[in-house]
């Protein structure tokens, strides 16, 4: 399996993630692969990722990755949705646990957020790109998302969204407004249906 290959300035790092790593993962490529086989240098946490995500390309892969990466550290991540750093220094946190996560929470945030942000350096193999397949990714408040659809799972698992309504006002906002759509799916969220279907209607017909 060929070795895909890897700028100077990222020898030494997992292709998935950024963060140092000493293995490498071996996407065998099927009958619908748009690329050959190949063997990407990689982190162990990130290897056993991959080789538990399906995929017909080793960007299908990173997306797996990527999801997966968020749904472990989704309680880090939230800590950049809750907090600036600056409220959670001025936190005044003074039990034993508490104080631990005022001083380690935005370095456990950053850090994830870094792994799940960091887009992989283009693929080519002996000098021949092989990107034009590549998926193109969805980013909101910092984060990125394989799609927009798991960006929507993300925060209705974080806020317990009802996740019908969160749906169809993505559906009628669109995605450059994501962020309006969030913000009236936490607004209504305990509301009852009949409210929320009024919500929808007069948007619809905004939309008109
Ligand atoms: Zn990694």
């Amino acid at each position: 399996m060929s070795v895909i290959d890897i700028p100077f300035e990222y020898r030494h790092l997992c292709w998935f993630c950024g963060e140092p790593g000493s293995t490498s993962f071996n996407f065998k490529a099927g009958k619908n692969s748009p690329h050959p086989s190949l063997k990407l240098p990689c982190c162990t946490e990130c290897h056993a990722l991959a080789v538990k995500a399906p995929a017909t390309s080793v960007w299908e892969c990173l997306s797996g990755v990527k999801d997966a990466l968020i749904k472990r550290y989704a309680k880090h991540l939230a800590i950049g949705d809750n907090w600036t750093r600056e409220e959670l220094e001025a936190s005044g946190f003074s039990c034993r646990i508490l104080s631990g996560f005022r001083e380690s929470g935005w370095m456990m945030y950053e850090i994830a957020r870094d792994r799940v942000n960091f887009s992989p350096w283009p693929l080519s193999l002996d000098g021949i790109a092989l990107d034009e397949h590549r998926a193109t990714l969805f980013a909101f408040n910092g984060l990125s998302f394989g799609s927009v659809g798991k960006a929507r799972d993300y925060y209705q698992a974080l806020y317990g969204l009802d996740r019908e309504f969160f749906t169809s006002l993505i559906n009628l906002l669109g995605q450059p407004r994501f962020g309006y759509a969030l913000k009236l799916a936490r607004l209504y969220r305990t509301s009852g249906a009949r409210d929320k279907q009024r919500v929808l209607r007069e948007l619809a017909e905004d939309a008109r």
